[in-house]
């Protein structure tokens, strides 16, 4: 057994375990769930380089990333933050003397996966023992010492709160394993300038941590209380971003709109964002239904620069479920709300988030769920089956749907949501949309992509066109997850799943 330096620990949350089936890959909401895919903070930057700044003492960082936009953003914190340090990031683990796996704990799915990778990691560790082997995020604050003792080679554990002191606690984990496992209510991070990875997308966490303790959920427990980011950093972040060539600004947070810094809501940060130049975008994810003020809806609508899409998620359309998930709106509540942001924004594109099988939904609750998609009508949505998450409240009460139920229930919302997402985007054949340019798809590089201001991905034929521009595409055909514009071919129909979510 191997001594732990603890640098330091406080809540105790149990390990374990969600499990998720997702649908809609291109949205662009948070969790990547079932594809639980690595994120590339890795990959070659273009004309952008930031924040390294090798030293003689150069050391080499390997830095991988799963999970939700937030742990997108918090691998560029620590990339900036190592950077500083006189790390340089490198591409294969192989080359590195730190490597460094940034972790989501919202699913035992990717628990699951994360422990197979760090498997396959820890034979670098055998070649060359003083390379430090470290896990960061959700994971590792659940799992605290936990992780090394189920994979000893792990030589560092830091939880979300823990990067400022990144540099530290490698040094320490250098001489014996370390914890950085303290959650904190005031770390916003916000004076730290991240390394962002190249493309025409800036995350801006503007708020870390959650109130709200829905019953189901995890987040609050290995990301802490809800605090924001003051103001002025917010701004700076989007200013720097800006005149770093990024064209679309996105606001993260687990509850996004209840963002508060003094006088400045919400609903000012939109303002003061639109004003930026170069900025042609600003999204943000994920909103609560109950923050979602008139003055923040007020503010989508009158801001230019604010697309006509928005991430609601609803979770059930059961009042009786929504009550046990502490979700604190009724199915009512949620529907006055669209009518509101309807009445603000015509046409605006609305996806969601929906749990099946949360325990006591009855038919009747799973019924209500599905009129609630089919009367809301939403352009996508992420449906997920419930698991329980021992930490959670929720995971102390007994499940009352079986697996295959489960299945049953999931399946009928997801081909329900398929055909009418298709419906959806074949009612834009024959329209022109306006498209942020990101880049080639991933089978057929002379078909690009980017997001419509619907947020919906639209794949035209490359004619010279660069990352980051502004195009105005020809709807010409539609699957339930992209718009074709004319002259794609037909290869695309088939790769629109590929494209670089
Ligand atoms: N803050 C967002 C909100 O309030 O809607 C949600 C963030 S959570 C990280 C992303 C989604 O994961 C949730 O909206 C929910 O649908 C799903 N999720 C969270 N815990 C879950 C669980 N125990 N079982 C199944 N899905 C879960
Ligand atoms: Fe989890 Fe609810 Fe907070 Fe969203 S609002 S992060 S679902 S506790």
């Amino acid at each position: 057994m191997r001594r732990i330096h603890l640098s330091l620990l406080i809540m105790e949350v149990p390990a374990e375990r969600v499990l998720c089936l997702r649908e809609f890959t291109d949205a662009f909401c948070h969790d990547l769930g079932s594809r639980s895919r690595r994120v590339s903070p890795n990959e070659p930057r273009k004309g952008r380089e930031v924040a390294y700044n090798p030293s003689p003492m150069e050391r080499r960082l390997y830095i991988e990333t799963y999970g939700c936009q937030m742990n997108v953003a918090d691998s560029e914190l620590m990339l900036g933050q190592l950077g500083r340090a006189g790390y340089r990031r490198v591409e294969r683990a192989e080359e590195a003397d730190v490597i460094l796996v940034n972790t989501c704990a919202i699913r035992e799915h990717a628990e699951q996966r994360i422990y197979g990778r760090l498997g396959e990691l820890t034979r670098y560790k055998l070649r060359r023992p003083g390379v430090v082997l470290g896990v960061a995020g959700c994971m590792a604050q659940h799992l605290r010492a936990r992780l090394i003792e189920r994979v000893p080679q792990v030589d560092l554990v830091v939880g979300p709160d823990g990067y400022r002191r990144l540099p530290e606690l490698i040094d320490e984990a250098r001489e014996e394993p370390t914890l950085g496992v303290r959650l904190s209510r005031v770390e916003t991070y916000g004076e730290l300038v991240p390394a962002r990875a190249d493309g025409v997308r800036a995350w801006v966490s503007i708020m870390r941590g959650c109130d709200k303790f829905c019953t189901f959920c995890i987040v609050p427990y290995v990301r802490g209380r809800e605090r924001s980011l003051p103001a002025d950093e917010v701004q700076r972040q989007v200013e720097h971003a800006a005149a770093e060539g990024f064209r679309e600004i996105v606001f993260l947070g687990q509850t996004v709109n209840a963002y508060r810094d003094g006088e400045v809501d919400f609903a000012e940060l939109l303002i003061r964002a639109n004003r930026v130049p170069g900025i042609v975008r600003i999204r943000f994810t994920s909103p609560h239904p109950s923050d979602m003020t008139d003055r923040a809806i007020d503010a989508m609508a009158r801001c230019e620069k604010v697309p006509p899409h928005l991430h609601l998620p609803l979770q059930s359309g059961s009042d009786a479920v929504l009550r046990r998930m502490r979700r604190i709106y009724s199915i009512d509540e949620y529907g006055r709300l669209v009518e509101r942001i309807r009445r603000a924004i015509p046409g605006i594109a609305l996806s969601t988030d929906i749990i099946v099988g949360f325990p006591g939904e009855t038919e009747e609750d799973f019924e209500a769920t599905r009129q609630a998609m089919a009367r809301i009508g939403y352009e996508s949505a992420f449906i997920f089956k419930y698991s329980p998450r021992p930490g959670a409240r929720s995971a102390e009460w007994p499940e009352t749907v079986d697996d295959r139920e489960k299945t049953r229930r999931i399946t009928l919302l997801i081909e329900e949501q398929k055909a009418r997402s298709l419906r959806k985007n074949e009612s834009d054949v024959g329209s022109t949309v306006e498209v942020l340019v990101e880049g080639p798809t991933k089978r057929t590089p002379t078909e690009w992509f980017g997001k419509s201001r619907h947020f919906k991905t639209t794949v035209f034929p490359h004619r010279g066109e660069r990352v980051g521009d502004l195009l105005s595409v020809r709807v010409a055909a539609a699957t339930p997850h992209a718009l074709l514009g004319e002259g794609v071919r037909a290869a695309a129909f088939a790769a629109v799943e590929d494209v670089p979510a």
